[in-house]
């Protein structure tokens, strides 16, 4: 139908994604809706506006124009209710608005564990904009927030650091896990990470849980609490980084069937005609191969908003996202996997590890210990090509060809140090051992 009405709920980059490309195929009418900001900016680059590289206007990729020009409205306002029935969107000041078919994108909000004082001020996620403008005015600088006790050692937690550190605030860090992110990173990746967070003068706390936060007498957070030992840290700014979660409260009540997330098919349709859901607020009733049920990060929200535009188009395809891949950064050092490797070879796997000797740079490859057949690769502080991975993946290389090619995949600007052959006579050494 070409004249229906198309609402979005969510102006990040899934439901951006999906609106730009129901634009290229159709001239259906969209909207899309969201409270958090006017116009769809990049959430990434939230930690560069506080570190003062850009202005909040910076992260926006499309100029305001944009949306006229390709026919988007945008409404700005707080949805606090779905009625699937009547296909009616509610807002918190009580206008409404009928849609034909309705994405949901509402994205993440960050988890909070009922620790008590969570909801004290100066206490704060740092996921939507309003996060940063509260964690701009809690942590102005050094005089104002002497401390600021980061609880949760994920990729926000290590970014909410460096941003603290950018303006010389220093940082008390508590991390669940005997090291850093190990549920996720093999050891060897773990405790470099480790040694470069003390390295930035960072106070990393492992195996140290949060217990409390503690109040002044005007409501602002005054110190924590340390399960473990009772260790009070007064602090001006407590930032809870202990992952994310679909940030779907709003349909708890509505015929919309939600498990963590708002639950999908391979289609990424719900179980009600006409409403989908797509990026960090979908869940799949299974995950698809090794992935999560829940993904989130910012390429497969774009991958789902292209995918489920192609569907809402009258060209009816399932989401199926390849192989997986990521980056991040911690501090001064890059990160990007490509493929699986897990924190621990799993049967039948085996894991080959390499780093150098100035502890900034390290690669991990996984492999199937029988066939040989390259599983994927962790790289630290180098730089590889995405195209190259997918390609070795999809053609089912072993590993002994991705390691003797490695240098096909490096991506570092010219003039930076190559460590290939290092990598490959390490490589060869271990082989040589394990024969031996
Ligand atoms: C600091 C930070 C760094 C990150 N770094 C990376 C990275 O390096 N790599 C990576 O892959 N991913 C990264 N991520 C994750 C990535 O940003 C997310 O996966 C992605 O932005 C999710 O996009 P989305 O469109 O699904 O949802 P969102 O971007 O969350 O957009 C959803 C929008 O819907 C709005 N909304 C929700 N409910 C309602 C309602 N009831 N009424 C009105 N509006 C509503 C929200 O306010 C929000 O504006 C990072 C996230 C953060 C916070």
């Amino acid at each position: 139908m070409e004249n229906e009405h198309i609402v979005i709920l969510g102006n990040g980059i899934s439901g951006v994604s999906v609106a730009r490309h129901i634009r290229k195929l159709s001239d259906k009418k969209i909207t899309i809706v969201s409270g958090e900001s006017d116009y769809f900016f990049s959430r990434t680059a939230l930690m560069y506006v506080y570190m003062g590289h850009m202005k909040f206007e910076h992260t926006q990729p499309y100029e305001a124009y944009f949306w006229k020009k390709n026919r988007i409205e945008l409404k700005k306002g707080w949805v606090s209710e779905v009625q699937t029935a009547q296909k009616v969107l509610i807002f918190e000041d009580g206008t409404t608005l009928k849609y034909d078919r309705l994405v949901i994108a509402t994205g993440s909000k960050p988890n909070k564990f009922g620790w008590p004082g969570q909801d004290l001020k100066g206490v704060t996620g740092m996921y939507h904009k309003q996060e940063l403008e509260a964690i701009e005015a809690y942590a102005p600088n050094n005089q104002i927030c002497k401390r600021a006790v980061i609880v949760g050692g994920g990729l926000i937690g290590i970014e909410l650091a460096e941003m603290m550190s950018s303006r010389k605030i220093p940082v008390t860090f508590l991390v669940r896990e005997s090291s850093f992110w190990n549920g996720v990173l093999p050891a060897g990746e773990s405790e470099m990470i480790n040694r470069h967070i003390f390295n930035h003068h960072i106070d990393l706390r492992l195996n140290t849980n949060l217990k409390e936060i503690t109040s002044d007498e005007n409501g602002r957070v005054k110190s924590v609490i340390l399960q473990e030992t009772g260790e009070e840290i007064p602090c001006g700014l407590v930032g809870l980084t202990a992952g994310v979660s679909p940030n779907i409260d709003v349909f708890k009540d509505s015929e919309i069937e939600t498990k963590r997330g708002v639950l999908v098919n391979r289609f990424l349709e719900t179980n009600i005609e006409s409403v989908y859901a797509i990026g960090d607020c979908a869940e799949q009733h299974e995950g698809i191969g090794e992935r999560r049920p829940i993904e989130a990060v910012w390429y497969t929200g774009r991958m789902m908003g292209e995918t489920l535009a192609q569907t809402i188009c009258d060209n009816r395809i399932a989401y199926k996202p390849g192989h997986w891949f990521n980056s991040a950064k911690f501090f001064d050092i890059e990160y990007q996997t490509y493929g699986w490797v897990f924190s621990k070879p799993r049967e039948g796997e085996a894991h080959f590890h390499w780093k150098h000797a100035d502890d900034t740079k390290c690669v991990t490859v996984c492999y199937d210990s029988s066939s040989r057949r390259f599983l994927g690769i962790n790289t630290f502080g180098i730089r590889m090509r995405h195209q190259v991975f997918d390609t070795w993946l999809n053609e089912r290389r072993d590993v002994d060809y991705v390691i003797e090619n490695l240098c096909d995949a490096n991506f570092d600007p010219e003039f930076f140090k190559h460590f290939e052959s290092d990598i490959i006579s390490a490589f060869k050494n271990e082989a040589q051992v394990e024969a031996a």
